[in-house]
């Protein structure tokens, strides 16, 4: 892993669980999911494409793997892709806290 990618992964886990923000409840510590789909043939899907989820909603009875990636999109009415969207405006928002950005 390199530095920046350490340093990303570090930023989502600060960031927090995306979907206990979905649901109201921001800042739950988060372990880090990566989303296989779309990555095919073995291939490591990139750190850049993970999302931050609590163990509840990563491997719990009510998580990502705990359900199945099916029902679990059912279950919540989002998938990977909309998580994903959602932490890559959190991040946008924590460096715009960070540096001053403007979007
Ligand atoms: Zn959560």
């Amino acid at each position: 892993m390199t530095k920046d990618e350490k340093q990303h992964l570090n930023k989502l886990s600060a960031i927090g669980c995306v979907l206990c923000h979905l649901q109201g409840t921001p800042g739950t510590p988060a372990e880090i999911h990566h989303p296989r789909k779309g990555t095919g043939m073995g291939q490591r899907s990139s750190h850049y494409d993970a999302i931050p989820l609590c163990p509840e909603h990563h491997r719990g009875n009510t998580g990502i793997h705990g359900m199945g990636v099916k029902a679990f999109t059912k279950h919540y009415d989002i998938d990977e892709a909309g998580l994903l969207h959602i932490t890559r405006r959190l991040l946008g928002a924590q460096q715009e806290q960070a540096y001053g950005w403007k979007a």
